[in-house]
């Protein structure tokens, strides 16, 4: 799960990492209100969406008056902001931050990660920030710090240290460097986190590191202990079939190929994907429909796959053990008519019932393309798709 900057910036100062005073709103008299109580000469006004590189696509703008920051505000809410993060279709900003302005001397990146292949959380720094990791990584490798944390030990200041060494900051910078990034490192285990960037970490005129700007992701698992933070969502920033989805008990990620896949299990699921990619295709989902689909649950399914108006085709992949291949089918059916089912629909079932299933498919008089194995099917798929 994500949270907005000024979520994150609020959770991450209650660690004590130290950033500039703002609020978010959603108009544009309170944009005025908010700047009126900073009681500051210089504002920054920013667009509040769950993607990065705002700066460039227009969603970060300075402004020297409250009259400024008022008209600042009536372009920005409300207006579709395209960065390379939201894709070509952007994102409507429905809220800003107002916070004061700062005058940048230098900008730094630190993020903390999960490191997968070393299984521990990885910090990483780099001394040219406020540009994108991502284009660093790929143009200067050498320029990326990392350290990985013990997961005992948690972030030990020599490790900060060593950072802050290599990113070649003076003694008193390098000193509030290290205690920012074990206040962030203590952050990111006491909420689950899953990432946590600052870009830019700022050197402002005063010689201070401000965060000024903030992400945070947490790991969807341990959102049950963390309340507080699960109450943060914004539903009005995520992919509303996810969250369609979410309100099934389906698992849904949605993806950017044309096969639409329904299958039970994450591992199967895991497994059709990757078998259409053999066959020379791309999923247009993983979606689990879980051990305890029923004929409701396949129809929901069903509607999620058909939302997406890049599928081409659709397989259904489900093998019966706890969930009965007649009900399954059945569900197939209802939605397969519901719908009007123009895409071709490419079956297999296997387990439980399993006679009883394939015979309902076949006396529907339904167009569906019968497969005995999971590589017929991915394979009738691909070929169907076209
Ligand atoms: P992002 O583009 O979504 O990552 O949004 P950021 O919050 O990182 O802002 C983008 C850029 O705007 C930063 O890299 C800074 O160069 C600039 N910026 C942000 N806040 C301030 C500020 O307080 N003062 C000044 N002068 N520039 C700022
Ligand atoms: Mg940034």
């Amino acid at each position: 799960m994500n949270v907005h900057e000024y979520q994150a910036k609020e959770i991450l100062s209650r660690y004590g990492v130290p950033i500039l005073g703002g609020e978010a709103v959603s108009s544009v008299e309170d944009a005025v209100e908010a700047a009126k109580r900073l009681n500051v000469e210089k504002f920054v006004v920013k667009a509040q969406i769950y993607a990065g590189g705002r700066g460039k696509g227009g969603g970060v703008k300075l402004a020297h008056s409250i009259k400024e920051v008022e008209e600042i505000a009536a372009n920005m809410l409300g207006m579709n902001l395209v960065t390379h993060q939201t894709g070509p279709e952007g994102r409507r900003v429905d809220k800003i931050l107002i916070t004061e302005a700062a005058d940048i001397q230098r900008e730094l990146y630190l993020g903390l990660t999960l490191d997968r292949a070393a299984s521990r959380i990885g910090v990483i720094a780099c001394a040219e920030g406020g540009v994108e990791i991502e284009k660093i990584a790929e143009e200067n490798p050498d320029a990326i710090i990392e350290e990985l944390i013990d997961p005992v030990a948690g972030l030990m200041p020599f490790q900060a240290n060593r950072i802050a060494y290599a990113l070649e900051l003076p003694p008193e910078q390098a000193r509030q460097f290290v205690n920012i990034a074990l206040k962030i490192a203590t952050a990111f285990i006491a909420t689950d986190a899953s990432l946590i960037e600052i870009n830019p970490l700022a050197a402002v005129n005063n010689g201070e590191l401000l965060a000024l700007d903030a992400k945070m992701s947490f790991d969807d698992n341990a959102l049950f202990r963390q309340k507080e933070i699960a109450e943060m969502r914004d539903p009005a920033e995520e992919d509303p079939r996810e969250l369609e989805a979410k309100r099934h008990e389906l698992s849904y990620v949605s993806l950017d190929g044309n096969i639409g896949c329904m299958v039970n299990g994450a591992g199967l699921a895991m497994a059709t994907m990757d078998i259409i990619q053999h066959y020379g295709a791309k999923p247009a989902n993983f979606l689990d429909v879980g051990g305890r689909a029923n004929a409701e649950r396949v129809a929901a399914a069903f509607n999620l796959i058909l939302s997406d108006e890049n599928v081409k085709a659709i397989l259904v992949n489900i093998f019966g053990g706890i969930v009965h291949c007649d009900l399954i089918a059945e569900g197939i059916l209802s939605a397969a008519a519901q719908t009007n089912l123009q895409l071709p629909l490419i079956v297999r079932l296997e387990g439980t019932n399993v006679e009883e299933g394939r015979a309902l498919l076949e006396r529907s008089g339904l167009d569906i393309i019968a497969a005995n194995s999971l590589d017929e099917a991915a394979q009738k798929a691909v070929a169907a798709r076209a």
